[in-house]
């Protein structure tokens, strides 16, 4: 067998834990080939940003890569040295020795391609490699060191994985695995056993500080099985699973196809609650009457309007729009009226003419902002309008009309050259033994923008998330809600999205410049909001469980702005001042926690 362990920083943090890990490895190695792939020590990458900040305010990205690249070579070196002393022949390799060529992006280059000839060649000798993480060279001419991003150690070891063909790769942390959620904030977090590529994507604000996304990405396209574990105890952490992936090239390794699929249901219909006032616990009361009749919905969104007041649009299958449009007139009396008469009142429509969702399926589309603009670009170039809209890590989703599905389909293969397949294949498999809720996280560094009135004709969302992709902003969280208004004749929709803080006050320039050239439209940003995420892939095949985690909200008083389901992820906007509330009370909701803290090793405890 071969196997890819990679340590992390605490991991390899003084010269004594270099050689608890030696021993770790030399002991693997008896039975396995072994490469190890290394962070720096401690918190050394911290230390060598900090010295170069001293100096400038804006030091070169080439020389903050030659820099920082150092902090791994040291611990290779001493990592070789502590194996060989133990009897263990092994060999130190940067990463343009190996041949981790990268693009020429300096600070944060993707991978693509790695060279295994000289790997395999001393694997065969019987060493263990130790390879330096995180670093990579730019290619064959230019031979620039290049870096892969904060906390890339993660992906050089995945991608050597997957290169190499191994048959595991290992992730020694100081955390016993992968929690439920974050343990400062939930202290009884649950650690899992198990967790799908897809729902670590979905939980990527949570997963993050464990496990670098872009590693998970590499892992769910190339089916290498991943573990996390700690680095002190023999406990057997979380394993990271996929299903069976499509070939991929090894050419082009983080690059290539972003998308892997086009996927569509031609079966939906959709239910709208328009003009709701915007108070805790509706979308509880009409979920808990959607979830009492056994509907199974698919997408959920809600977005905020004027005047706090809500829509509420939600799609289910053909056969159970009846009894979905007969709850939601249930439960219309019980709303009272809006404050502001002028602003209309509460109304509950259908649209029982079928509509079709398309959703285009792939790893981390909303680090890569060009895919989503590229697949509204794709459905308007085809004249086909898009009703709603509900973006997640690893599917973008557009409900049209149902007579433009083979053309929306056949249009989005051909723009991503990719296949059309069934969701009932890999991922049904995938979500089998899949509880309905995995995990929960909270995002606080997300603003919310609103833009209201935006013209409804093709082309609209294209022409938005282009301008915020050519700007490199990573949109999270696309709502385009049912409703239509009629503004001066002209008949327009809203539509709201949350990028991260960072990058509001860009996104506004951006927009508003836009916004100034349209006949209508009008922009309003929130930052002071947070994002809670209840994800897995269990969801799709349990009805209500969008009802329990807007009940646990409404229990504690908790208004919800905005709601965007995929079929593994609910998401809901909630106030600042409510994160952390609502974050536990999800969590315990779905039964998540634990009977007592989870325990954290340290080295300390460990002979
Ligand atoms: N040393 C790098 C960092 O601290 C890479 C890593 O540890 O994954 O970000
Ligand atoms: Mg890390």
């Amino acid at each position: 067998m071969l196997i890819v362990q990679k340590y992390g920083g605490t991991s390899v943090g003084s010269v004594d834990r270099i050689q608890t890990v030696a021993r770790r490895v030399a002991k693997t190695a008896r039975d396995h080939s072994v490469v190890v792939v290394v962070s720096a020590m401690g918190k050394t990458t911290d230390g060598l940003v900090k010295m170069a900040e001293e100096i400038s305010g804006n030091p070169s990205r080439r020389e903050m890569d030659m820099l920082l690249s150092t902090g791994e070579q040291v611990t290779i070196a001493l990592m070789s040295m502590a194996l060989q002393e133990l009897g263990q022949p092994a060999l130190s390799m940067t990463g343009a020795q190996v041949g981790i060529v990268t693009e020429a992006e300096h600070t944060r280059a993707r991978i693509l391609h790695i060279q295994t000839e000289r790997m395999e060649r001393h694997l065969n000798e019987g060493k263990v490699i130790v390879v330096a993480g995180f670093q990579g060279i730019s290619d064959r001419e230019q031979l620039e060191i290049t870096t892969l991003g904060r906390g890339g150690s993660d992906t050089s070891a995945v991608a050597l994985a997957a290169a190499l063909g191994a048959d595991q790769c290992e992730i020694y942390t100081d955390v016993p695995g992968i929690l439920t959620t974050d343990p400062r904030i939930v202290p009884k977090a649950k650690l899992m056993d198990e967790i799908t590529c897809d729902e670590m994507l979905e939980l990527a604000s949570l997963g993050a500080k464990v496990l670098h996304p872009r590693a998970v990405e590499i892992a769910r396209n190339y089916g290498i099985p991943l573990v996390v574990r700690s680095s002190w105890t023999d406990d057997p952490g979380t394993r990271v699973t996929s299903p069976k992936p499509e070939p991929r090239p090894l050419e082009g390794l983080e690059l290539v196809r972003p998308v892997d699929g086009v996927e569509f249901d031609a079966d939906q219909a959709a239910v709208s609650m328009l003009r709701i006032p915007d108070r805790p616990g509706i979308a509880a009361r009409l979920f808990g009457g959607i979830a009492l009749q056994k509907l199974n919905v698919d997408l959920i969104i809600q977005s905020i309007h004027e005047a706090n007041i809500n829509d509420i649009t939600f799609t289910v299958t053909q056969n159970c729009y009846n009894r979905a449009i007969a709850v939601a007139d249930a439960i219309l009396p019980t709303l009272g009226r809006n404050d502001d008469p002028e602003l209309g009142e509460p109304e509950v429509r259908g649209y029982e003419a079928p509509i079709a969702k398309v959703s285009i399926v792939g790893a981390g589309m909303i680090g890569r902002p060009k895919v989503a603009s590229q697949m509204f670009r794709t459905l308007a170039e085809a004249g086909i309008n898009i009703q709603m809209i509900s973006t997640s890590e690893v599917k973008v989703s557009c409900v049209i009309d149902a007579a433009d599905c083979d053309r929306a389909v056949e249009a989005l293969c051909g723009a991503f050259d990719v296949r059309q397949r069934s969701p009932e294949t890999a991922e049904a498999a995938d979500r089998s033994d899949s509880p309905p809720v995995r995990g929960v996280a909270l995002d606080r560094n997300q603003a919310r923008l609103a833009i209201r009135y935006v013209p409804d004709r093709p082309g609209m969302a294209a022409t938005l998330f282009a301008l915020l992709a050519d700007s490199n902003i990573s949109v999270d969280m696309i709502i385009q809600s049912q409703r239509c208004q009629q503004i001066d004749g002209i008949l327009t929709r809203d539509i709201a999205f949350t990028v991260s803080q960072a990058d509001a006050a860009e996104a506004q320039k951006v927009l508003e410049a836009a916004i100034a050239t349209w006949e209508c439209g009008e922009l309003f940003v929130n930052p002071a909001i947070a994002k809670v995420s209840a994800v897995g892939a269990g969801m799709v095949d349990s009805p209500g469980v969008a009802a329990r985690m807007f009940e646990a909200l409404a229990a504690e008083n908790i208004n919800i702005s905005m709601i965007a389901t995929s079929e593994i992820k609910i998401s809901c906007v909630v106030d600042e001042k409510d994160a952390v509330k609502a974050l536990q009370v999800v969590h315990e909701a779905f039964g998540l926690s634990g009977d007592e803290a989870v325990i954290i090793p340290s080295p300390a405890t460990v002979s």
